[in-house]
């Protein structure tokens, strides 16, 4: 089988302690961790695709992690599923949080399997400290003049605030 290739993707924006925390999780369970930047043009991201991928670098770089396999960071613009099988990707990392997300993962998983059926999806719950934390909400507390400070990487802090106009 060879060394096992996980892939976590998402939007990351921006990346939030929720993301890191699944991270730091799922560096555990595979030899190499994708983390994998969809463009997402139709969520309209506040942050340009470099901007999120240079935020999650930079996070992972103050991050104390007992790491298993390496670290990629890296945009991805194709089908989910395409772009796994081009990477060789055994395993699809996704966070859980509240049963909110079940409805959504558990189609996603179904149409997925239908598209590469050898192609696992594990899901990940993060600590109950982080699990609230969604990265739509944050931006929103950003805007509205609120503490981000327990929610971001403290390297997300000053960009997001420069993005809502705050310094
Ligand atoms: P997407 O647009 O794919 O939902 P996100 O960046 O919002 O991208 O999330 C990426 C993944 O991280 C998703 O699986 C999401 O459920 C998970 N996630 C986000 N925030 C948290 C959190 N606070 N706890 C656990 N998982 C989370």
């Amino acid at each position: 089988m060879g060394d096992i290739i996980g892939l976590y993707p998402g939007t990351f924006d921006p990346i939030t302690f929720g993301h890191t925390d699944i991270i730091r999780r799922a560096v555990k369970l595979v030899d190499t961790l994708i983390v994998g930047v969809a463009i997402n043009q139709e969520k309209s991201p506040l942050f340009t695709l470099e901007e999120r991928v240079a935020m999650i670098k930079a996070s992972l770089e103050g991050m104390d992690l007992s790491i298993r396999g390496q670290i990629v960071v890296e945009p991805f613009d194709d089908l989910l599923m395409t772009y796994a099988e081009k990477r060789k990707v055994e395993v699809i990392i996704r966070g859980l949080r509240a049963v909110s997300d079940f409805e959504y993962e558990f189609q996603m998983v179904g149409m997925n399997s239908f598209l590469n059926e050898d192609i696992e999806t594990v899901f990940l719950m993060a600590d109950a400290r982080y699990q609230a934390i969604a990265s739509r909400l944050v931006k929103e507390i950003a805007q509205l003049g609120g503490d981000i400070n327990a929610f971001v990487p403290a390297t997300v802090v000053p960009q997001l605030l420069a993005k809502v106009g705050r310094r």
